[in-house]
């Protein structure tokens, strides 16, 4: 499967919540995030990684059982975000 990372730096998916952050070269396919959340995490589309498709302490737990660490996160906002949608 091809990515779309244009090397091994470190790619930033921005959601209004978090900020996942991913590393091609670090992963081990280990698949943990899209067992995880499917809804998130899917390497079949792009962008790859939607952090807003669910709750971001959800995302943050998920991102943490990445073994290789080539999932990060960072800016965990608060859920009083305004303009979040309730679905
Ligand atoms: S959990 Fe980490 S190592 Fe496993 S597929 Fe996802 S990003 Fe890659």
């Amino acid at each position: 499967m091809s990515d779309t990372t244009g090397g091994a730096g470190r790619r930033s998916y921005a959601g209004r919540s978090i900020t996942v952050t991913f590393e091609a070269g670090r992963c081990r396919h280990a698949a943990e995030c899209g067992r995880g959340l499917p809804e998130v995490f899917d390497t079949a589309r792009r962008p790859w990684i939607r952090p807003d498709a669910a709750d971001a302490g959800r995302v943050a737990e998920v991102v943490g059982r990445c073994p290789s660490g080539a999932l990060r996160y960072e800016g965990v906002h608060g859920e009083e975000e305004p303009g979040r949608p309730s679905s």
